[in-house]
Order: C-alpha cells, then sequence, then structure tokens
C-alpha cells in the first residue's frame, strides 16, 4: 500500500505508524481495565454437521467495543496482549467465559456440544496454557470432551515448542484442531503427532468456492487429505447457499458461516439454540 503510494509514501507510513502506535498504546492501556471491568465479551458462533443440520460446536470469539476505537479486531487484541504483559490474563478471562458457556450448556443437559476456543502461537508459548485449562475445567467438574482448542497452522509448524502442552490437553480429552488450514505451513507428520482431531479450512477458500475452480480444488484436496488421516474437515466461512451445496458435494459436512450462523452474544446463543431445537440433537 505504501509503495502504491508513490512518493507521498513516506507521510502516508508515518501516519499510519502513528495511528497505529497511538491506537496500541490506547489498548494496552486500556486492557487491563477492561478485563476488570468486564467489558470485554466472549461471542458464540454455531459449527454444524451433516451439511449443516446439526449442532455440534460453539466457536467462541473475543469482542471488545473500546470506547473510542470502536471494535477492536481479535487478532490485534490478542497480539497486544501478548506485548503488553497480558496473554495470561486474557486468555484466563476468555478461558473463564468459555466454561461458563459450558456450565450454561451442562444446565441445559447438552454436554454433547463443544466449545471451540482459539489460542494463538504466542498464547500457546507463552502461557503454559494446558494447566490452566485442566486445572479449570477439573474445578467446575466440566468434561473436557466439551472443549476443543484451536490452534493454527503457524502453531502446528514448530512442533516440539508445543507437543508437550497439545499432548497433556489431548491426554486428558480435550480436543485439538487446526485453524485456518490452507494458507500456513503445516506437515501431515505434524498433524499426526499434535494429535489433531479436526482442521478448519479457511474461510478465504470456501467463500470463492462457488465461482471459482482452483477454490474448489484446494478444498477437494484438503477433504481428501483429511479423509486419509482420518482427521475431521470443517468449512469455515461458508456464506451462501450455494457454497453450501457444493461442499455436500465435495464431502465436507461440517461447516460454520454466516450463511447458517453469526457470532453472538452469551444471551442471544442460547437463544439461538433453543430456537433451534431440531438442529440440537
Ligand atoms: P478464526 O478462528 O478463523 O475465526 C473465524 C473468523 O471468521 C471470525 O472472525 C468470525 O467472526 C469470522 N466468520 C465466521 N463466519 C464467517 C463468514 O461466513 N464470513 C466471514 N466473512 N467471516 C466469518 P473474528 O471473530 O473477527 O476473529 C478473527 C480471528 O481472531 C479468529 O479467526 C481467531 O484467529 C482470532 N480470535 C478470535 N477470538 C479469539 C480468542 O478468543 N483468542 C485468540 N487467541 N484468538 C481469537
Ligand atoms: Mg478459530
Ligand atoms: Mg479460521
Ligand atoms: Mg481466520
Amino acid at each position: 500500500r505504501a509503495k502504491a503510494q508513490g512518493r507521498n509514501r513516506h507521510y502516508v507510513f508515518d501516519d499510519d505508524l502513528r495511528d497505529h502506535l497511538a491506537m496500541r498504546r490506547d489498548i494496552e492501556r486500556d486492557l487491563a481495565n477492561a478485563m476488570t471491568n468486564d467489558a470485554l465479551e466472549v461471542w458464540f458462533q454455531p459449527i454444524l454437521s451433516e451439511g449443516g443440520r446439526k449442532l455440534t460446536d460453539l466457536e467462541a470469539l473475543v469482542r471488545w467495543n473500546h470506547p473510542r476505537h470502536g471494535w477492536i479486531s481479535p487478532t490485534d487484541l490478542v497480539t497486544v496482549a501478548s506485548f503488553s504483559g497480558l496473554a495470561e490474563p486474557l486468555f484466563r478471562y476468555i478461558l473463564r467465559d468459555v466454561c461458563t458457556m459450558m456450565q450454561t450448556l451442562r444446565a441445559m443437559d447438552l454436554t454433547h456440544l463443544r466449545i471451540a476456543m482459539n489460542i494463538s502461537p504466542r498464547e500457546i508459548s507463552q502461557i503454559a496454557v494446558d494447566n490452566l485449562i485442566i486445572t479449570k475445567l477439573r474445578k467446575l467438574d466440566l468434561p473436557p470432551s466439551m472443549l476443543e482448542i484451536e490452534i493454527t497452522e503457524d502453531t502446528a509448524k514448530d512442533i516440539r515448542a508445543v507437543q508437550d502442552k497439545l499432548t497433556a490437553l489431548a491426554k486428558a480429552g480435550v480436543r485439538i484442531a487446526v485453524d485456518d488450514f490452507g494458507v500456513g505451513y503445516s506437515s501431515m507428520s505434524s498433524l499426526r503427532q499434535l494429535h489433531v482431531d479436526r482442521i478448519k479450512i479457511d474461510g478465504s477458500f470456501v467463500r470463492g468456492i462457488a465461482g471459482s475452480a482452483d477454490d474448489r480444488n484446494v478444498v477437494q484436496s484438503i477433504i481428501t487429505l483429511g479423509k486419509s488421516l482420518g482427521i475431521e474437515v470443517v468449512a469455515e466461512g461458508v456464506e451462501t447457499e450455494a457454497s453450501r451445496n457444493i461442499l455436500r458435494q465435495l464431502g465436507c459436512l461440517i461447516m460454520q458461516g454466516h450463511y447458517f450462523a453469526k457470532p453472538m452474544p452469551h444471551r442471544e446463543t442460547i437463544e439461538w439454540i433453543n430456537q433451534s431445537r431440531s438442529f440440537v440433537r
């Protein structure tokens, strides 16, 4: 982008950088308070199996509406936290809300549903995520099978750094998914070694599936890979009926996206579940 601005690029770049730094400073400064004041939220997005007919998981997605900067992108939020010594408090905050949802589901007799929680590469290397998760679940007497963690392909790339933590979680009964699959690098052996139960095809391939043979081919080959490794495959970013139909034809029956449901706050999620009883078997 800076390059396209030609000779003005320095001004543009400096402006961008200044904005960025000012915003980052604000976020750093306000994040700790926001957590203390319960101003962050965790929203949930349904993941469905059987071609969209059955609810199986809810993905937890953090949300922060900053008083001046508006909605902060979750990836920026997690990144800033990890540079500000706030990675662990943020992780604990999200884990707490994730467990609250699990408790709600248990009270509704829906312990067959899972919550999928994202963990960034930095979080997994900086924080004792395995201990924090296992201890918390034990304390609340929640079944580890109700939790799935989503790591990215970049995490899966550096196996040695994460293997012990992921093995501990897998042994405890927590499921492991590799998110944004297809945009990073992970090897087939890493999928095995890291006890991966599920791969999630990045939405960038899924969105174009109806119009692009290339995208369709990528998706098809990930589905084939999953089948041959015995790993479940999820398509994310399913926005249209056409995409859903093609995915069904290709044999990818687990899906997530705006076509089915957008991420929702805790209360709306429960309302959605109550109104979608035919999905919740
Ligand atoms: P992700 O884990 O791949 O999450 C999927 C993202 O796609 C979410 O964006 C979701 O709102 C969005 N999405 C879902 N369906 C559709 C669709 O049909 N169309 C489109 N265009 N988008 C769709 P979100 O919530 O902004 O999160 C972005 C990324 O931030 C996530 O990508 C994840 O990597 C990260 N993230 C979110 N919450 C957390 C968190 O609690 N902890 C960590 N470590 N990372 C998080
Ligand atoms: Mg995810
Ligand atoms: Mg993803
Ligand atoms: Mg993504």
